[in-house]
């Protein structure tokens, strides 16, 4: 039977909910339990592909083509097991879903309400989660702070599943901050007194606590948590400030969070292995050189925007035993500079990634001829494969007005376009091309040798295509096309076998990579740009 583990958080947000929830993941994992995660998420959209990643950062693409927050690119890099459309629930998709069950009749004339139809559904995705995973453990954590008007719903159905299922198989982890008073020198548990006491007051009693502090809290302030908030002494872990996130699971197990739970469920402790994740951490905490990296797009602002892309950079660095710099460049503002040279000084490779709409696209044209010119190890993804493709039409090629529909609908030139299959497409939210696709590989191409197999399959988010049409101008110029999909006869991979390295893909490899196994574009890519003297 499947267990249960829900990972609430209180006092404030940005508390690393999602870490925490990964790290006891990896723990049990590395006890040898099948383990699935899910985050839910109170918000109303039904999923943030249509958020502004500015405010919410990437969007994390699971190989099914669930589109979702990016504590799911956590969930995977840490537990290195593929998650998929049961592990990213929100309020919009709860009521969506109990709405058209009411439009089909289904309630048999019942008053449809927050209890029990709405807590009922919220239950179903938890429970199918389980039966879907086959896990032992299902670990779901709730977005939002315990108080949150949009977690009510879902709170109570947790509630309900703690009565249901019984303490034996559901385990709650409430993540809570514990400050430091400067002046006094005191740590502060009346916050997480606070947050305990409303989530009590919804009928949940904790059975852990997670408590965020700058440093150790100490046998005194655990006593007085756990006499205030019923929760066993050596159940309150400590979540102290690291200087590497890896390190969290390690501080974790040390404290005996995995044993305590693995107790309360009666499973058996099993030997831990984790000799793995404390050789990365050595790695990662000994990184011999340094380089720098451009990465080149408009949400640089928020830098979670391109998460999964900065944590790529990372793990290929890893591989080499260096440290990776990301210099952030804003594409707007490098459209107005004149001197690139100053910009990309001491970058030793450029990335652009994906993004939407026309903003700043021209700053990112800049970066690739300046990328390609200056043979600069380059790597594109999506929108910045689409734009290498442009610059490449524009300059090398001679198509001066080059350019996709999704920037100017009545181009002449529409090089990159909409696919066939979009084009009578009217609602926005989850229509792109999205998840897992094929992609064949041509051999005695960078992406032969880099992927050393010819049959791959990549995530994708995308709208806009390589238009077929051009395929012939652009490979007498000298681009080769190293990557098609088969049955859609769609572009994948371009490549430029003139320049040290050029690469662009028009899926998402960032997506799959993780800490002890960089993915191989990342890898060639961070390889070429360490050669790059
Ligand atoms: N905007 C482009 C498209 O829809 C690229 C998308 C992306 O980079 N994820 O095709």
């Amino acid at each position: 039977m499947t267990k249960y583990v829900f990972v609430t958080g209180g006092v404030v947000s940005g508390l690393g909910k999602g870490i925490t929830a990964s790290s006891l993941a990896l723990l049990l994992k590395a006890r040898n339990y099948k383990v699935f995660m899910q985050k839910f998420d109170p918000y109303i959209n039904v999923d943030p592909g249509t958020m502004n990643p500015i405010q919410h950062g990437e969007v994390y693409v699971t190989y099914d083509g669930c589109e979702t927050d990016l504590d799911l690119g956590h969930y995977e890099r840490f537990i290195d097991e593929e998650l998929n459309y049961t592990s990213n629930i929100t309020s919009g998709k709860i009521y969506k879903s109990v709405i058209e069950k009411e439009r089909k009749g289904e309630y048999l004339g019942a008053t449809v309400q927050m209890v029990p139809h709405v807590t009922n559904e919220i239950k179903n995705k938890v429970y199918e989660a389980g039966i879907t995973s086959k896990a032992d453990i299902v670990i779901t954590e709730i977005g939002g702070t315990v108080g949150d008007i949009e977690s009510q719903s879902f709170i109570e159905a947790l509630r309900q599943i703690q009565y249901e299922k019984g303490s034996e198989n559901t385990f709650f982890v409430h993540c809570t901050l514990i400050p430091y008073i400067y002046g006094s020198n005191e740590l502060k548990t009346k916050p997480t007194q606070n947050s305990v006491r409303d989530l009590r007051n919804m009928g949940i009693r904790p059975d852990a606590l997670v408590c965020r502090a700058p440093f150790d809290t100490g046998s005194h302030i655990k006593e007085k948590l756990s006499m205030f908030c019923s929760v066993p002494v050596e159940n309150v872990i400590d979540s102290i400030d690291v200087k590497n996130i890896y390190e969290i699971p390690i501080n974790y197990h040390k404290q005996g969070f995995d044993e305590i739970v693995l107790k309360q469920f009666n499973l058996p402790l099993n030997k831990s292995n984790l000799k793995y994740w404390n050789d990365l951490i050595k790695t990662v905490d000994n990184l011999k050189d340094e380089i720098e990296i451009s990465l080149v797009g408009k949400y640089v602002e928020l830098h979670d925007a391109y998460l999964s892309v900065a944590e790529s950079l990372k793990h290929a660095g890893y591989k080499y035993n260096t440290k990776i710099n990301i210099n952030w460049v804003d594409s707007e503002k490098l459209e107005k500079e004149e001197n690139l040279k100053e910009i990309f000084k001491n970058s030793k490779g450029i990335i652009v990634p994906g993004g939407f709409g026309s903003r700043g696209i021209e700053g990112k044209i800049k970066a690739i001829n300046y990328a390609r010119v200056n043979k600069i190890p380059f790597l594109g993804i999506c929108l910045g494969m689409q734009l290498s493709v442009i610059e490449f039409a524009r300059n090398v090629c001679g198509i001066k007005d080059a350019t996709s529909t999704e920037f100017d609908s009545l181009t002449k030139e529409p090089i990159i376009d909409l696919m066939a299959d979009q084009k009578s497409i009217v609602n926005m939210g989850g229509t792109l091309r999205l998840g897992n696709y094929n992609c064949k590989i041509k051999k005695d191409t960078l992406a032969y040798k880099d992927y050393k197999c010819e049959q791959i399959k990549e995530r994708h988010r995308h709208r806009y295509e390589f238009n077929n049409k051009y395929r012939e101008i652009l490979e007498q110029n000298g681009m080769v096309i190293s990557g098609i999909n088969e049955e859609a006869d769609l572009v994948e991979i371009v490549e430029i076998p003139s320049h040290p390295h050029f690469i662009a893909s028009q899926f998402h490899p960032e997506f799959k990579s993780r800490p002890t196994r960089p993915h191989p574009l990342f890898d060639s890519f961070i390889k070429a740009s360490i050669d790059n003297k």
